[in-house]
C-alpha cells in the first residue's frame, strides 16, 4: 500500500508549545480529567474580553468585508497603521510598506520564506517564541539562537550576539517585550543591536506584539526608531493586546532604507498575493484598535488582573525551594529556573509531564522556546489569581518529592 509521509522539509520543524505534551493533556482531558492549562497565551478563555468598540466594528463591517481586499489589506487599517508607526518613531514607513496578515504568526513564515536560501542563516534569541525558528528551518535556513541573559535582565547578550555572525548571517530576530521571559529592551541595549546590523548589513525584524501590554511604567521603544538607516521588519498584531487572538488580526511593515532590499520586497509582494489578503473582517478592526493609543489597558496598572496575577505568581513561584523566576515587565508569562541538581532533571519536557500526570496542570518545558538547557520552564499568568495559587501549591507538593529518575 502506498504510504504518505511528513515531507522532508518538516524534519528540524519544531513547534513545541502545541506539541507532544499538549496532546497528552487533551488525551488525559477526553478521559474526562480536569486540566489548568498554563500553556498558550489566549486571553479570552481566561475571562478576558474583547473591547466593545472592536467587537462592534467587526459585526457592522461584516457584509463591506465579502470580498478580497487588495493582498496588503484595506486602505484604512493601513493608514491607521502608518499612523501608529508614527507614533513609535518607526521612520519611513507609507501604505505600500504595510502587510497585513492573518496573525503575526502568518507574516512570521512570509518574512523567512521571502528572504532565505538553503543554509542562509538567522540570528534568534534563545529563548524564543518558537515559531521564529521553525518558520527559518522550514524556509530552509539556520536559526542561530544568541543567548539571553537572566542575570540581566533577560537582555540579550551582545557579545554572544557579536561571536556568532558570519557570512551567512542575513538577519537578527528581536522579540520585544519578550515571550516567553517577559523582558523589555532598553534603548541602550536596542543601540547595541542596531549598531551589529549597520556593521554587518543585517536585517532586523522585531516582533512586537506585547508593546501594549507593559507594566510598571516601562517604555517601549521600537528598534525601528534607532534605525532609520538600515532595513528593519517590525510585526505587531491585536491578538494580546486587544484579546482577540481568535481573529487572526497582524501586521508587518518596512521601515527604513528600503533600497537595498528591493529584491526581498519583490518576494514579500509574491508571497502576499499568493495568500490573496488576510481575513478582511479582521483588518476593519484594526483603525478603531488603533485609535486608542493613549489609553492604557487599565488590567496592566496596579489593582488589575494582569498586573496583580503577575506580581502573585513571581512571589509564589519564588517561595518554593529550588525555583527562581525573574519579575517579567510586560505580557504575562514567566520563564522561571529550576533547579536541576536538587531534583536530578536532567529532561524538562519530562519533567512537565510528570507534573501533567500527578497534579493535571499544562505548563510547557523550556527546551520548547530553544533554550539549551533543562533548567526552565514557562507559565502564562492569564488565570485568576485563586488558579495560580492552586498550581503554585502542587507545584510546591510536587517538587517536594520530586527526583527524575
Ligand atoms: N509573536 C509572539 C512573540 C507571540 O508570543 C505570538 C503568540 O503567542 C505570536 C507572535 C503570534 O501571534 P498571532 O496571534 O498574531 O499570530
Amino acid at each position: 500500500m502506498r504510504t504518505f509521509n511528513m515531507s522532508k522539509k518538516l524534519d528540524y520543524v519544531c513547534y513545541d508549545v502545541r506539541g507532544p505534551v499538549l496532546e497528552e493533556a487533551e488525551r488525559m482531558r477526553s478521559q474526562g480529567i480536569d486540566i489548568l492549562r498554563l500553556n498558550i497565551g489566549n486571553p479570552a478563555p481566561f475571562g478576558f474580553d474583547a473591547p466593545g468598540e472592536i467587537i462592534h466594528e467587526m459585526t457592522e463591517n461584516l457584509h463591506n468585508a465579502e470580498g478580497y481586499s487588495d493582498s496588503k489589506g484595506i486602505l484604512s487599517a493601513r493608514e491607521a497603521i502608518v499612523n501608529y508607526c508614527e507614533y513609535k518613531k518607526i521612520p519611513h514607513v507609507g501604505v505600500d510598506d504595510v502587510y497585513t496578515g492573518n496573525g503575526v504568526s502568518e507574516l512570521i513564515v512570509m518574512a523567512m520564506q521571502g528572504l532565505l536560501d538553503n543554509g542562509d542563516e538567522i540570528l534568534v534569541p534563545a529563548p524564543d517564541y518558537p515559531l521564529w525558528t521553525a518558520a527559518v528551518t522550514l524556509a530552509g535556513g539556520k536559526a542561530v539562537h544568541y543567548i539571553c541573559d537572566e542575570q540581566s535582565e533577560w537582555y540579550p547578550d551582545i557579545q554572544d550576539i557579536s561571536k556568532k555572525i558570519t557570512p551567512k548571517t542575513k538577519g537578527i530576530v528581536i522579540i520585544n517585550p519578550n515571550n516567553p521571559t517577559g523582558a523589555v529592551y532598553s534603548v541602550e541595549i536596542l543601540e547595541q543591536i542596531v549598531e551589529l546590523a549597520r556593521q554587518h548589513g543585517l536585517i532586523i525584524f522585531s516582533d512586537e506584539i506585547y508593546d501594549r501590554l507593559m507594566m510598571d511604567g516601562f517604555q517601549h521603544t521600537s528598534i525601528a526608531s534607532l534605525a532609520p538607516d538600515l532595513f528593519v521588519v517590525t510585526l505587531n498584531g491585536l491578538s494580546k493586546s486587544h484579546k482577540i487572538a481568535g481573529f487572526r488580526c497582524g501586521w508587518m511593515c518596512l521601515s527604513g532604507d528600503k533600497s537595498q532590499a528591493r529584491g526581498y520586497i519583490a518576494g514579500l509582494n509574491i508571497l502576499s498575493s499568493m495568500r490573496l489578503c488576510s481575513n478582511v473582517q479582521s483588518q476593519y478592526v484594526i483603525k478603531a484598535a488603533l485609535s486608542d493609543i493613549h489609553t492604557c489597558d487599565d488590567t496592566l496598572l496596579p489593582g488589575g488582573r494582569i498586573y496583580e496575577q503577575r506580581d502573585y505568581i513571581v512571589k509564589a513561584l519564588n517561595n518554593i525551594p529550588g525555583l527562581q523566576a525573574v519579575k517579567p515587565k510586560a505580557a504575562f508569562y514567566v520563564f522561571p529556573r529550576i533547579d536541576t541538581k536538587r531534583f536530578h532533571i536532567t529532561d524538562d519536557e519530562k519533567f512537565i509531564l510528570d507534573f501533567l500526570h500527578e497534579k493535571h496542570i499544562l505548563m510547557v518545558h523550556g527546551r520548547g522556546f530553544n533554550w539549551l538547557m533543562p533548567d526552565h520552564f514557562r507559565i502564562v499568568y492569564l488565570p485568576k489569581i485563586e488558579e495560580l495559587k492552586i498550581a503554585c501549591d502542587r507545584l510546591g507538593d510536587f517538587l517536594d518529592g520530586y527526583r527524575q529518575a
